[in-house]
């Protein structure tokens, strides 16, 4: 019997009375479209989430005051989603099949971000952060060069935004430096060079360290691009194996391609789309690149490893095939890109609400040979 999903909705009213949470059930109203997918605080009154699995909800946040400036972290409605996603597997036992691309396996760690509101002791995607009280909130340096290209010449700094927060109980399988349990991943939302991208920056922390955390998070710049900054979403990790496609070793490709042609033929798999390299944001595996690699050295001499990929969107058509887990396909009968808008593959093919260029993604690096877990990052796109 496959897993199933449950969906639990709790809302709580605030002791002033200010919050009316609604739960409803069914089709998003008509032209509401435009305060789909919005940070509740943010922007508009009205906050809409669909939550898809084996049934499709919207929750309605009514607001009755205006928008809290102090960002999602006000949020007063609870929805918790306890999912199990599973990827199927493919139509072969490809190690078996082709016995050079064996040691080319890594295990990545798919996210599967979904909707919801995360608290600060979960691991989230675009959630609030378990942030020692005291310490400042990180703030971008501002326009140089060609940075801020929004704001310029008027923002002199920005706070960074919340992307990943990741327990180590959640995803052993990070590279955590002695003593950690906790990493977060943080970037400015403006343009960057030399990529025109957001800019990243790491917390490792131990979370036994933070007895007293910041409550609220600062909002994002009113001039962010919002879709750099991820929505809040909880997270349900599987660890998945993949195989290289741009990764691949030129002199492998040789040897397997013909193996990968016959794959295609007899099972209408294709190896690059179907068996390979997951989509969407996720641990480790090999980077979710949409142009050639571009691995980044340490200083200290060493190749980094692929610490983790933050993706516009989970799968797109070519991949959805195997990429879209079994809990979800349900809900993505008769999706298409042109679609309308309401239709619930959108909060499953991208929950966070992120478009990093066309399609793109950013990719960081850590050096797991310097205690110190120096990084780098980069980005591409379609
Ligand atoms: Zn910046
Ligand atoms: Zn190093």
């Amino acid at each position: 019997m496959p897993p199933t999903k449950r969906i639990a909705a709790t809302h709580t009213a605030t002791s002033s009375g200010k919050h009316h949470p609604v739960f409803t059930s069914g089709r998003l109203p008509p032209g509401d479209d435009d305060t789909y997918n919005k940070v509740p605080g943010r922007k508009g009154v009205v906050e809409k989430v669909s939550i898809t699995g084996t049934a499709v909800a919207f929750v309605t946040m009514s607001r009755t005051r205006p928008p809290n400036r102090a960002g999602a972290t006000s949020f007063t409605g609870h929805l918790t989603i306890t999912g199990v996603y599973t990827t199927p597997p493919g139509p072969i036992d490809l190690p078996a099949a082709i016995p050079q691309l064996a040691p080319l396996a890594r295990t990545a760690i798919r996210l599967h971000p979904r909707r919801g509101t995360p608290t600060a002791e979960q691991s989230s995607m675009g959630g609030p952060l378990l942030w020692p009280a005291d310490e400042p909130w990180p703030m971008c340096d501002g326009p140089r060069g060609y940075d801020h290209l929004d704001g310029w010449p008027g923002e002199a700094e920005a706070p960074l935004v919340p992307v990943l927060q990741l327990y180590a109980t959640d995803v052993p399988q990070l590279p955590f430096p002695a003593g950690a349990d906790l990493l977060q991943v943080l970037w400015c939302p403006f343009d960057h060079e030399p990529w025109s991208s957001p800019r990243p920056q790491l917390r490792w922390r131990r979370s036994a360290d933070i007895t007293d955390p910041r409550r609220l998070m600062p909002p994002p710049d009113t001039e962010a691009e919002p879709d750099h900054v991820p929505d809040p979403c909880v997270l349900a990790p599987e660890p998945v194996t993949e195989y290289p496609t741009f990764d691949l070793p030129q002199a492998v490709w040789a040897q397997v391609r013909d193996q990968v042609a016959q794959i295609r033929q007899d099972t209408g798999w294709q190896y690059e789309s179907d068996l390979a390299v997951a989509p969407g944001t996720k641990v480790g595996g090999y980077p979710g690149w949409t142009q050639s690699p571009d691995w980044p050295d340490c200083a200290c001499g060493a190749p980094m490893e692929h610490l983790l990929t933050v993706a516009s969107w989970e799968f797109d058509r070519g991949d959805d095939k195997r990429w879209i887990t079994r809990e979800d396909r349900p809900a993505m009968a008769g999706w298409a890109p042109d679609g309308p808008a309401e239709h619930p593959w959108l909060a499953i093919r991208n929950a966070a609400g992120l478009m990093l260029g066309d399609v793109g993604g950013i990719y960081l690096f850590v050096c797991t040979a310097c205690p110190a877990r120096p990084f780098d990052y980069r980005f591409d796109c379609c």
